[in-house]
């Protein structure tokens, strides 16, 4: 799948999950917000409707009170009434006519009741009444008049069998003054006035719906949904049971026609009812509804648009990236040489330039890398040749030193010969030949001497590297003292003063050392000066090498000789003025070069030597 395909799937999907999220979360939200909306809204129609019930009992009771302190009712009515029957049954149907239709009718006509008479006590008997079929009935045994005897009652709802229709009654005590009563005023409550409250509709939900309900699951009032329910139908849902139980609350159940609802209740303690008040689930469930189209749709358009921003941005910024990883595919399948445009967004061109002249530095550095390579084979070839040369050189060394071997070994019998020939000759005609006979003689046997001396001096020469033993520990110290054995008679001769530092353990080949410690030794006597020699023997670790000197206060030496006085047989003076070959010193650089040394001196004429010669610690 392309990047660009790939990118707008990408956003849009994220989009699409954060646009469900938020959906969710939103719908949740609100959904929640507007449940515990609705519950408090009704929790307060039940609390304001229990107000007004109250209200409208306490209204008829004081107005029935009001009543029944009226003079008419409380100055002396028993002794009016006893007056009026001695006066005659006709009299005291008058009286008891003009009671009702002055005191009782006009009460009635405010339609608070719908009926109030008066109970004469003991008997119980309805003395007067606004319904005249009531007149004469007794009510003996009714809580009304029992109760109402003694103070301000209210009697629950019931179903009047009399009236064949439910029934509430407010009764109060009628007194001539003193504490005993001689009647109760009862009134017949208007429940249309009840029902009128409870049924009223207070919010703008259409399906609103208050209704009582007794203690015997019976409808109290009509609700909204019911005809002729009251005190003829029970109601058995969770609200209702709830609130019978003595609890006040809201939740969502199945009302009496099953269907969900949610419906707060509050117990009316004094009067042991349950007031209800509920909306249909899913009324109130519309507007959430509506609100999760909305939601939805403003999904949908966040969706289209994430789409549209991406696949625009796809085609911007992803796009020219593509062509530039195509292109940047073909450079790295090693075509250097192909270009790449910088065409496309600001930074896409900046890209573009930034890896074309990395393209450039990377020729650049291959182009080195080849000469660098070609240099290293060059060298190699070239440290090859060396290596090759160098071989040759060494057979050819070791070919030239068995020669010298050879040759000087080989030598040295006729030269023997020679000399001792000479030496007859000069023995035998010294004096019997003329003067420059005994000249030439003189000359041929000194020549012969030489030559046995120089070849002499070549053997020993070649002998270190042919002859030379393997190295081991050996104390310079000791060395210095054989070399000083060996040289007794010559030191005590020349009152030689010779000193030496404290000298380590060196490992080298002991015979060879002692050979440089002497000729060393030996020139500083030999090249002296006319005050006494004095040497000096000294040796300092420097980097891991032991450095040794040995010092003189001869005749010193131009340091423009520095080399020459180590090539064999090079001499800086005469034979006649200090004997020798010239072979001390080249012996000397070639065993210390065998122990991997160095050997040089430091000097000024006149002023005294000091050579000095590395060995190898021990291991
Ligand atoms: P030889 O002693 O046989 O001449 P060497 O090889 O020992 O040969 O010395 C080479 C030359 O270096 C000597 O001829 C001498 O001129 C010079 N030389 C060596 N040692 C000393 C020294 N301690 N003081 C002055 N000159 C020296």
């Amino acid at each position: 799948m392309k990047l660009q395909t790939r990118a707008t799937l990408a956003f849009s999907l994220i989009a699409l999950f954060c646009c469900l999220v938020t959906g969710v979360f939103i719908s949740q939200k609100t959904l929640k917000s507007h449940r515990e909306q609705a519950i408090s809204f009704l929790t307060s129609i039940n609390i304001q409707k229990k107000a007004r019930i109250e209200q409208w009992l306490v209204n008829a009771s004081n107005t029935l009170d009001l009543l029944a302190s009226m003079p008419v009712f409380h100055d002396n009515f028993s002794q009016k009434l006893a007056q009026k029957e001695q006066q005659g049954i006709k009299e005291k149907q008058i009286f008891l006519q003009e009671l009702t239709t002055l005191h009782l009718a006009p009460v009635v006509a405010q339609n608070l009741f719908t009926e109030i008479f008066i109970l004469l006590v003991p008997q119980g008997e309805v003395l007067l009444s606004t319904d005249s079929h009531q007149v004469g009935k007794l009510m003996v045994n009714r809580d009304f008049f029992t109760r109402g005897q003694k103070q301000n009652y209210i009697e629950n709802v019931h179903y009047s069998m009399t009236l064949m229709q439910p029934s509430m009654l407010i009764s109060t005590p009628l007194k001539n003054g003193g504490d005993s009563s001689y009647g109760v005023l009862v009134g017949r409550l208007n429940l249309a006035k009840l029902s009128a409250i409870v049924e009223e509709h207070n919010s703008f939900w259409t399906t609103e719906d208050s209704y009582l309900v007794n203690n015997q699951n019976f409808f109290i009032t009509e609700p909204r949904y019911g005809q002729e329910y009251m005190l003829r139908k029970t109601v058995h849902t969770h609200g209702v049971t709830e609130v019978l139980s003595g609890h006040s609350g809201a939740s969502i159940y199945n009302d009496y026609r099953d269907v969900t609802v949610i419906g707060s209740y509050l117990y009316l303690a004094e009067r042991n009812l349950g007031l209800l008040t509920k909306i249909d689930q899913e009324e109130f469930l519309a507007p959430n509804q509506q609100i999760q189209r909305q939601l939805v749709g403003i999904g949908f358009a966040v969706l289209l648009l994430t789409f549209f921003i991406s696949w625009f941005f796809a085609q911007t910024l992803l796009r020219p990236l593509g062509h530039l990883v195509d292109k940047l595919n073909r450079v790295s399948g090693e075509n250097l040489e192909y270009s790449v445009s910088s065409s496309g967004l600001y930074e896409i061109q900046q890209i573009s330039v930034a890896f074309m002249t990395m393209l450039v530095r990377l020729k650049e550095t291959l182009v080195s890398r080849n000469m660098l390579q070609r240099e290293v084979e060059q060298r190699k070839s070239a440290e090859q040749q060396l290596q090759h040369a160098l071989e040759r050189v060494k057979q050819s060394n070791t070919e030239l030193e068995q020669f010298a071997y050879v040759a000087s070994h080989d030598l040295q019998e006729p030269l023997r010969m020679v000399s001792s020939y000479n030496q007859l000759l000069a023995q035998k005609y010294k004096g019997q030949l003329d003067e420059k006979a005994d000249k030439y003689i003189h000359f041929a046997v000194d020549g012969a001497a030489r030559m046995q001396q120089l070849i002499q001096d070549l053997l020993s020469f070649s002998r270190v590297t042919t002859k030379g033993k393997e190295f081991e520990e050996v104390d310079l110290k000791e060395i210095f003292e054989i070399t000083k054995k060996n040289l007794e008679l010559t030191l005590e001769e020349n009152q030689v003063e010779i000193t030496a530092d404290a000298l380590p353990v060196i490992q080298a080949d002991a015979v060879q050392i002692t050979q440089v410690l002497q000729n060393l030794i030996s020139n500083a006597i030999k090249f002296r000066q006319d005050e006494a020699p004095k040497i000096h023997i000294s040796a300092r670790d420097v980097a891991g090498v032991w450095e040794c000197s040995v010092r003189d206060n001869g005749i010193g030496i131009d340091e423009k000789y520095a080399d020459r006085i180590f090539i064999i047989f090079q001499r800086l003076h005469t034979r006649e003025e200090y004997q020798g070959t010239g072979i001390g010193l080249a012996l000397c650089k070639r065993i210390i070069e065998r122990h991997r040394g160095k050997i040089w001196f430091e000097s000024e004429l006149g002023k005294g030597s000091t050579f000095y010669f590395t060995l190898p610690q021990r291991s």
